[in-house]
């Protein structure tokens, strides 16, 4: 299977690094952690928010709720439409997922991505959070998922468990103060994590079924060739935002795809909200 860890997408012009991992080895390692789930700082955060953060916390899960239509504030029902909740059960859904970001090019993603009522979700990496926190913030705000990619793009399989927390705990607090929500998601950068990595959170680690290479292929028909191709029910696709040509290919990638009666929904969504543990393959749902 093509699970994509073997393709290592060079971090805005880094370096390539580490070995490619089985899925045999990804499986085992979710196997051997799922009963021994740590808690990383992270976690804590989520468990017990300091006290300033409580407001903003339940204050954003509100407004977050808000935004699934499980509840709609009166004064808002004129200006938020609720979005019907999809069961991916019954409809075709695939999972659009952005890394790298926030950058130069995703408001153009939030347009397209807006034309078509489409959910996607973002693995945005703290640097970039920092440089672009406006760009995030109307990224949540259209009721995109946001999960965390880290700090710097580091192979974290290369670092100390301190280190990996670091990376982390750093994003999410990054992420928290813009967007006033701790992403439930982590995506290892080049899908590469071992069962050290994997003791650091209890989030689920959210890899891919298709992945577009699209930061070897700088070629808009390139990259929606690939995912068409490729693409089933249940799919998670993998681009990276920071590109000028992924951008420009999403528009063919949402036409082609409502066409043959697809949904585009978040991670979180496609699992009925609670994504397993790891996220490699989403197995096509059966269809009633
Ligand atoms: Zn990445």
């Amino acid at each position: 299977m093509d699970i994509g860890a073997r393709s290592r997408p060079p971090f805005l012009g880094g370096a390539r690094r580490g070995t490619a991992r089985t899925v045999a080895t990804a499986v085992l390692v979710a196997m051997t952690c799922g009963a021994s789930t740590l808690a990383a700082p992270s976690q804590a955060a989520h468990a017990a928010p300091p006290p300033g953060a409580v407001s903003s916390a339940v204050s954003s899960a509100v407004s977050r709720a808000a935004a699934s239509g499980a509840l709609a504030a009166p004064d808002d029902r004129t200006k938020v439409r609720p979005r019907p909740r999809v069961d991916c059960r019954r409809v075709k859904c695939v999972a659009l997922t952005f890394d790298d970001g926030p950058g130069p090019y995703t408001d153009t993603l939030l347009a397209y991505l807006a034309a078509y009522h489409a959910q996607a979700t973002f693995f945005v990496v703290g640097g970039n959070v920092v440089t672009y926190p406006r760009v995030l913030r109307r990224t949540a705000a259209a009721g995109h998922e946001i999960g965390n990619h880290t700090w710097s793009h580091p192979d974290l399989t290369r670092l100390s468990p301190a280190r990996v927390r670091a990376q982390l705990g750093r994003t999410d607090q990054a992420i928290e103060a813009v967007t006033g929500v701790v992403p439930r998601l982590v995506r290892p950068p080049y899908g590469a994590f071992n069962a050290t990595v994997r003791r650091q959170t209890g989030r689920p680690m959210v890899l891919w079924s298709v992945d577009t290479l699209d930061w070897r292929y700088r070629n808009s028909a390139t990259v929606a060739r690939r995912a068409l191709r490729a693409v089933r029910p249940g799919s998670v696709i993998l681009f990276h935002d920071i590109h000028p040509t992924t951008v420009r290919a999403i528009p063919r990638v949402l036409r082609k795809l409502t066409e043959r009666g697809y949904r585009f929904v978040t991670v979180s969504e496609l699992f009925g909200g609670h994504p397993p543990r790891l996220v490699f393959n989403a197995a096509p749902p059966e269809l009633h």
